[in-house]
């Protein structure tokens, strides 16, 4: 079996008394890749470092969003330095809009976005975007830079089916989260709408937990109640959707295996 877990925060505190058990009980319920991302320079060190000790798990850099106001202008030229000689760095992220959590404002992410992305083309890594109560603002950035063809993935995705669309149009992959799996959740058809050459398999950890886990700490492990409700979606088996989402993380992050 194989499982990848593209998107996850494994720095984060609520780790650090058993990262290692953590990461053991994913590798023992099939889990071979993990990604885990940086949310600003200090914590995209981190996520390196975390990288660097575990073989199954590779490591993106990136300044979120809602932590702009954490970060100077050094940041992202030292990220691109690390990322550009570690090749255990895989991705430029965690990186986007979010327009939620009102502690900054849209026209200062723009530039973060937008040298981020200029990164990412320049180092010819995929990009992870976040993207929370922003798609007009993220629709018209894409199409005022005329972004045709971009390498990424929209995580935990939370648009319309339109929105979809317009990011698929552009080469993105989509990715859901335990969102999928809780009683309330209404978007069955737009789930089942993205093709499964497009889509990606992800927890967020530690946010998100899907059921039965619900009220948890998430982890990787637990991806593969993403990956079972995905299935019932799709009508597929539980073993299409891991095998199929691991193709596409691979030939998106370059894993060899
Ligand atoms: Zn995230």
């Amino acid at each position: 079996m194989y499982i990848t877990d593209t998107h996850t925060h494994l720095h984060f505190d609520q780790y650090a008394p058993d990262l290692q058990e953590v990461v053991q009980r994913a590798r023992e319920r099939g889990v071979v890749k993990i990604l885990t991302l940086g949310t600003d320079y200090q914590s995209s060190l981190q996520s390196f470092e975390i990288a660097q000790q575990y073989d199954l798990v590779y490591a993106a850099v990136g300044i979120h969003p809602t932590d702009i106001f954490k970060s100077t202008q050094d940041d992202i030229p030292r990220l691109k330095l690390l990322a550009q000689k570690e090749p255990r760095i895989v991705a430029i992220g965690e990186v986007g809009f979010d327009l939620y959590w009102k502690e900054v404002p849209l026209d200062q992410q723009i530039p973060v976005f937008e040298q981020m992305l200029d990164t990412a083309k320049e180092l010819n890594l995929p990009v992870v975007i976040h993207n929370r109560d922003a798609h007009r603002e993220m629709r018209d950035f894409f199409e005022s830079r005329q972004i045709k063809k971009i390498a990424g993935v929209m995580h935990s995705f939370s648009g319309t089916l339109d929105d979809a669309k317009f990011y698929l149009d552009r080469g993105l992959h989509i990715s859901f989260t335990g969102v999928i799996t809780f009683k309330n959740f209404r978007s069955q058809e737009l789930v089942k709408a993205i093709p499964l050459d497009r889509l990606l398999l992800e927890t967020d950890s530690p946010f998100l937990t899907p059921v039965p886990n619900r009220g948890k700490r998430n982890e990787p492990a637990f991806v593969e109640f993403v990956a079972r409700r995905l299935a019932e979606i799709y009508d597929k088996s539980f073993l299409e959707i891991t095998q199929t989402t691991f193709r596409n993380a691979k030939s998106l992050f370059g894993w060899d295996i």
